[in-house]
């Protein structure tokens, strides 16, 4: 490791700027960890923020609890739509005075460990440096699953996907196809809708969806809300809640109390959305338990699908050609515009990073198909390196998750500093242990009971955290240290 003279300096290479990298920066700064750099391949801050521009687009989990425990923010409303998450990113970064440290436009290429020096090589669109610690903050639902339909390419009309928005496209009066009924897909679909001539929505299988009652904030309110207690107090009920439907993870077992309680509550929706139309309900009905799909939290979806210029189509697409889309029986629907829901590619986790540890093995190698990582942050043979938002990481409250995430790689950096050691790495007897655990946990759960993106082509599930945000938290306080074992080697 290189270090200033007194060895308390590191340099550190964040990869990513969305809500992941921007914790990470901002936990640095308050642990006096100063000189770091955050590489984002995109041209401004945000991740999923920045690439979803889609009509509709906005949070399903309350703005208060889907944020930084330490910014607030005057929401306009409980559940706040893209342009206000993205621009409450750029504005903890202006607030910490952080800026100068990103590097918007540049594409991490590949690392690789230095074995010799103890420092990692941080290839980027713009060369290539060294840094002694390295935290990835690349993202799980970011790379797009873009169909490969026979004759997609033929296609003579507009065709992209949700998370590239042809903001130029006008979609008034035309005939268009939405493909994919996810939360995502449930968003765009009531807005497409309202301007669209016709519109077709292609729903492979159907998910289990709630209302999500929107709460749009007066003056009055959010001046009441930006002051520190009645913030924090909105912020710990939010919290209770998404504990309090979790129920202790029971929300996560097939035919537990929980989980009929939430398929109960799904399917008087259902009830109350189609009144008089049997048909309807029966297409929008899941077969399996609550959870085996990510539920959406949507109040304008089945609205939407009751209007007379849409047609809900319970098919996948099986094909396309220059005018249309077919559907599995054969049936052509004309259109002019393909929108494609078809979401990310959450299970390769890390593929966009190509990652070379000690002796030159890459993480690749090291998972195979099976991705898996201490508290998903930490693997053996990739010292001083950390992924946030990593293996079995999603679920429960997910910034929160990616704050105690921050924080166990700056005690992790900080060890290190203060033992003038070469590097940190995880024990691999924790990491295996913690595997066998998680697979215990994780099995009987809804996780495999339909085709989700939860899995692996192995069939492992490899996003999902199968307990409550306190069991992270815990786990993850009373672990790092534990778990961690440092390399006193000769430092340069
Ligand atoms: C439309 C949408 C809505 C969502 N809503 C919710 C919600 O309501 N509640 C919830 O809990 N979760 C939600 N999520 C999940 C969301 O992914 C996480 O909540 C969170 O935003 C993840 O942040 P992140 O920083 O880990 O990843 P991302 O936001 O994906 O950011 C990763 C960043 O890394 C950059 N990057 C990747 N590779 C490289 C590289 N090699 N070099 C340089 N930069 C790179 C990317 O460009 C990106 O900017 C939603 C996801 C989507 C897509």
């Amino acid at each position: 490791m290189r270090r200033n003279d007194n060895g308390t300096k590191a340099r550190i290479a964040i990869v990513g700027a969305g809500f992941a990298g921007i914790a990470a920066a901002v936990t640095f700064k308050r642990h006096g960890l100063t000189d770091f750099v955050v590489f984002e391949k995109s041209d401004g801050p945000g991740g999923v923020w920045w690439d979803s521009r889609y009509p509709g687009a906005e949070v399903d989990t309350q703005s208060h609890v889907y944020s930084f425990s330490f910014q607030r923010h005057e929401w306009s409303r409980s559940h706040a739509a893209q342009p206000e998450v993205q621009g409450y990113l750029e504005e903890t970064i202006d607030s910490w005075h952080i800026r100068s440290h990103f590097r918007f436009g540049t594409k991490v290429d590949a690392i690789r460990w230095s074995d010799e020096h103890s420092v990692w090589l941080v290839k980027t669109s713009a060369g290539e440096e060294e840094f002694d610690f390295v935290v990835s903050a690349v993202g799980l639902l970011n790379v797009p699953r873009y169909p490969d339909w026979p004759g997609l390419n033929d296609f003579q009309g507009d065709v992209f996907h949700t998370s590239r928005w042809d903001t130029e496209c006008r979609l008034d009066g035309k005939k268009v196809a939405v493909v994919g009924t996810g939360s995502t897909g449930a968003q765009v679909v009531s807005r497409v809708a309202a301007v669209a001539g016709k519109l077709y929505v292609f729903q492979r299988e159907p998910g289990w969806i709630l209302p999500k009652t929107i709460e749009v904030f007066g003056d009055d309110q959010r001046a009441k809300l930006s002051k520190p207690w009645p913030y924090r107090l909105r912020r710990w009920k939010a919290f209770l809640k998404v504990a309090r439907d979790a129920k202790g993870g029971d929300i996560y077992v097939p035919n537990s109390p929980a989980n009929e309680a939430a398929v109960a509550r799904c399917m008087n929706y259902i009830e109350e959305a189609f009144p008089g139309r049997p048909d309807l309900q029966k297409l929008v009905t899941p077969t399996y338990p609550y959870w085996g799909k990510r539920p959406v939290m949507d109040s304008n979806f089945y609205k939407a699908l009751t209007r007379d210029n849409v047609e809900l189509v319970p098919s996948a697409v099986a094909s396309v050609d220059e005018s249309g889309v077919y559907d599995a029986n054969g049936t052509k629907r004309d259109i002019d515009v393909l929108v494609l829901a078809t979401g990310f590619r959450p299970a390769q986790i890390l593929s966009q990073l190509p990652v070379f540890g000690r002796g030159g093995r890459s993480l690749q190698e090291e998972w195979g198909d099976e991705p898996m990582a201490f508290l998903g942050i930490t693997v053996p043979g990739f010292p001083n390196f950390f992924t946030m938002y990593g293996p079995n990481t999603n679920g429960a409250v997910v910034v929160y998750l990616l704050e105690q995430q921050a924080k166990f790689a700056a005690r992790s950096i900080k060890l290190v500093l203060r033992h003038h050691a070469a590097a940190v790495e995880t024990r691999r007897s924790y990491y295996e242990r913690y595997n066998v655990w998680l697979q215990k946990k994780l099995s009987g759960k809804v996780f495999d009971t339909t085709n989700n993106y939860f899995r692996s082509r192995s069939g492992r599930v490899v996003t999902q955290w199968p307990l409550t945000t306190w069991h992270y938290w815990a786990l993850s306080k009373l672990l790092w240290r534990l778990s961690s074992r440092l390399d006193r080697g000769a430092t340069s």
